[in-house]
């Protein structure tokens, strides 16, 4: 019994002799002088290295790495990855996308704007001067339609830019983009083509108007520049004077036309929409109105020989913006031409 006490007492100081140091520094160390070397050296060496080495490895990049990537990684990148993009990306987009057509062409002149308060020589020089450079505006009232996509490809095979006076149409609402996308320029027409609701009184005027002056701010980005009363401003209204100035408050151009191609009138011959056109060749600042809405598809199909008209003469196709002299009739009629 002794010498087996003994002999495992014996088994047992060589074992943590030789091997205690090397796995654990915290031994009870009975064998101090042989543990001091090799306790101070692999604990520093070893057991610190490691334990800086592994545990911060481990601790940093294994342990909160795997807990990061295997508990966060899923919850951050997953979940707020997705609603950083879902959250930040729906709310910059839409903040973002309608101001970079911040200098659309109704709002950026060709030449300096003109003030609501320019004297009659000063709207006569600036058109003498457009005459000069043999400018011409050809409009469409009453769009979009689903002829206004083939109708923009025609004006940009001529190379050819327009205006185009729209009417609420919310089903065809990537047409109002698409005209300024393609550089033309859009002013408002009216909600309803309904002259008994537009017309009615200043208040039933004013709530058409506001509606489609809203409802294309929305959806262009931008507030509307340009406006033309349905049917036109050949309208003896008692509040007419009422309706310029709020247009004026609200920083809106109302424009007539001094050339009519068709009259909005699906009756008129091909023959009789050329010969009108060709009526702007005599004009100082030739105005065209034309139609691209619903039915209107003789006005659209005649738009290449009138643009012919014009380009075989000389003449450069320009968009309405507030630089040009507007063509006013009735009692706003500013200037001569
Ligand atoms: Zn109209």
């Amino acid at each position: 019994m002794k010498i087996q006490h003994l002999l495992v007492l014996l088994v047992m100081l060589l074992i943590q002799a030789v091997w205690l140091p090397r796995e654990a520094p915290d031994p009870s160390a009975g064998t101090e002088t042989s543990a001091v070397v090799s306790t101070e050296a692999p604990t520093e060496e070893e057991t610190e290295a490691p334990t800086e080495a592994s545990t911060e490895a481990l601790t940093e990049e294994e342990t909160e790495a795997p807990t990061e990537a295997s508990t966060e990684a899923p919850t951050e990148e997953e979940t707020e990855a997705p609603t950083e993009a879902s959250t930040e990306a729906p709310t910059e987009a839409p903040t973002e996308a309608p101001t970079q057509p911040a200098v659309p062409p109704a709002q950026t002149s060709y030449y300096p704007p003109l003030s609501p308060y320019a004297s009659a020589a000063e709207l006569k020089a600036r058109a003498r001067q457009l005459h000069a450079e043999k400018t011409v505006y050809i409009t469409f009232d009453d769009g979009p339609s689903n002829l206004t996509p083939h109708l923009l490809d025609m004006l940009d095979w001529y190379g050819v830019k327009a205006t185009f006076f729209v009417v609420y149409r919310p089903e065809l609402e990537s047409v109002y983009r698409e005209i300024l996308a393609r550089g033309h320029a859009i002013g408002i027409h009216c909600t309803s083509h309904d002259y008994s609701q537009v017309y009615g009184s200043f208040e039933m005027w004013k709530r058409d108007f506001d509606q489609m002056y809203y409802y294309l701010t929305q959806v262009i980005g931008y507030t509307p520049r340009l406006y033309r009363f349905p049917g036109g401003s050949y309208r003896e209204l008692s509040w007419m004077n009422q309706a310029v100035a709020y247009l004026n408050y609200m920083g809106v151009v109302f424009w007539d036309w001094n050339v009519i191609m068709e009259g909005g009138s699906t009756k008129t011959t091909k023959e009789e929409i050329l010969a009108n056109a060709a009526d702007g060749l005599n004009r100082t600042l030739p105005v065209i109105l034309c139609h691209d809405g619903t039915g209107m598809d003789l006005t659209v199909s005649c738009v290449p020989e009138v643009l012919w008209i014009y380009l075989s003469r000389g003449y450069t196709f320009r968009v309405l913006d507030a630089g040009v002299p507007p063509i006013q009739s009735g009692d706003w009629n500013r200037w001569d031409y």
